[in-house]
Parts: structure tokens; sequence; C-alpha cells
């Protein structure tokens, strides 16, 4: 594979919690490949979550990084402040058809399951709001009962049949090797939630174009997801860039380190006296 002209990493932290281990791990991890190929680093803020992101957790994100030594290209983007990017996103697939909305609670799709889950271990969406008539869909959105857009995979699967992912280890050569994504696993995922008006998905592949990022290096758990977004940058005619998907570091429990579960944060570690030096050794990329 030859190389973009200039490589751009990114490193895309959420601020709903303290950055631990894990974060550490895949923020240096990012900077050492970006180094390596001559490439710029930046960072973005992942706040579209409102009710759980916080200021206090975006300003440790920068303190927590600069502990650790990186170095990041201005500007930093922050989700929050993009809203309207996602708006014109989500209208653009509304108005090719390839969204509809749904009304359904999670308790509704949870009875109407056939049993199928996705990646995450959610229920497969059963499409009961597939099937609403145009007027039912519209009594329902002027009623003003919270309305989700969902991505009708069936008919996008339709369209075209193979989606691919470039993915590399990434190393001097760079080299990539494609494989196809496996989107229907993931049925007719949320594209624009209730609870803020766009989604991970969409955002994250919004922003990759936006900021032009040509390698995104991420943890295995997000391994999965990267099928939708492949699907949404073609639906969207946006560039793809290379996926690596780096190993998780995980806790003395062998499960993987998390905000939610408390894991030691990293500001936890720094008040203990672990020194950055201490993190990066126990890391080899
Ligand atoms: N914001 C996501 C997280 O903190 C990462 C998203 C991505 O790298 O695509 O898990």
């Amino acid at each position: 594979m030859s190389l973009p002209s200039r490589t751009i990493f990114r490193f895309a932290p959420s601020p709903n919690g303290l950055l631990h281990l894990g974060h550490a791990y895949s923020a240096l991890y990012t900077q050492h490949w970006a180094r390596a190929l001559g490439g710029a680093f930046v960072l973005r803020i992942e706040d579209i979550d409102i009710a759980r992101c916080r200021l206090e957790f975006v300003e440790a994100v920068f303190v927590d990084l600069q502990w650790l030594g990186l170095e990041w290209s201005a500007p930093v983007r922050r989700q929050s402040e993009h809203f309207s990017d996602y708006l014109a996103a989500a209208d653009a697939l509304r108005s090719k058809g390839l969204l509809y909305p749904c009304f359904c609670s999670r308790a509704e799709i949870r009875a109407a399951s056939d049993g199928r889950v996705d990646p995450d271990g959610a229920p497969i969406y059963p499409g009961t709001c597939r099937h609403l008539s145009g007027r039912e869909r519209l009594e329902k959105l002027e009623s003003g009962v919270p309305v989700q857009w969902r991505l009708d995979m069936g008919q996008v699967l339709d369209g075209k049949k193979e989606f691919v992912i470039r993915e590399a280890m990434p190393d001097p050569s760079c080299a990539a090797v494609e494989r196809p994504a496996e989107p229907g696993r993931w049925g007719d995922v949320v594209i624009v939630r209730k609870d803020t008006p766009t989604s991970y998905h969409l955002s994250v592949v919004v922003d990759d174009a936006i900021q032009g990022i040509t390698h995104v290096t991420r943890g295995t758990d997000l391994y999965a997801s990267t099928d939708i977004h492949v699907v949404l940058q073609n639906l969207m005619d946006l560039p793809s860039p290379v996926y690596t998907h780096h190993r998780l570091i995980v806790g003395a429990d062998a499960e993987k380190l998390s905000k939610s579960k408390g894991s030691e944060s990293l500001a936890g570690l720094r008040a203990l006296g672990i020194t950055p030096e201490d993190i990066t050794a126990q890391f080899s990329f």
C-alpha cells in the first residue's frame, strides 16, 4: 500500500470518567506509531454524551496526557462543539431514505427480540418501527415521543454486497490487508440517539473525515464497530482510514480495565508516586 502524503493518527477519549492504564497504552501506542511513520498525532474529545461527560474529566485528560509526555497537534476537536456537523450528516443519510425513526423503549425491544444479539451483546433490533406506515411515523413524530433514528441495514446490504476494512499492524511498511466487514451482524444500528442528536458511530466517522485521519489505532473492544464505520463512510462518500486494533490492558481479574468498574485511574497512580516512566516501561509496541 502506498502511504498518503501525510499520515494523521488520533487519540479520542470520552471524558465520562478518569483515564486509566488502558487509555495510557492506547495513547502511547498511537503516538509511537505516528512518530514512527512521520505522521501527526491529534486529539479528539468524544463528549457527545452530555449527561455523563464532565468538564473536570476533560481537564483531567489534558493533565494526564501531558504527564505521560504526549504531544498533540492543535486544534483539539471537541465533539460537543460540532453537533451541527452530525446533524448535517444525519440529514444527508435521511434524505437518501437510509434512516427511519424508531420509538421503541429498551424494554419493548427486549420483549420483541428473537434472542439474537449484536457484537456488543445487545438484542438485534426486531424491526418494529421499520414497518410503520408514513402516517403512523408522522403521528408519533408529532406527538413528541422520544425518537431515535436507525440505519435500515437490510436496504444498505441489498444495495451493496461487500464493504471492506483496510487493516494494518502499523510497522515501517504500513502494509494493509483487506477484510470484508460484517455489518449485518449489527442489525439496524442507532445513528441518532434519543438523548443526544448523534451517536458514537456517526460522530466518529464524520470527525475522522474532518480531521483527515489516515490511521485509526484503538483497542480490540471496538473491532466489530469498524463494520459500521466503513458502511457509513461508504454511504457518505468519505475516505476510509486504515485500522489497527491493539490489545487491551487487563486488570488482575483478567477483565479489561474500565471507568465504570472503578479501575485505578492515572491520577490515582500518580498520587501513589508512580511515574510516567514506570508506566511506559510496562509497554512495548
Ligand atoms: N471514545 C472512544 C472510547 O473512549 C474511542 C473511540 C474510537 O477510538 O473510535 O472508547
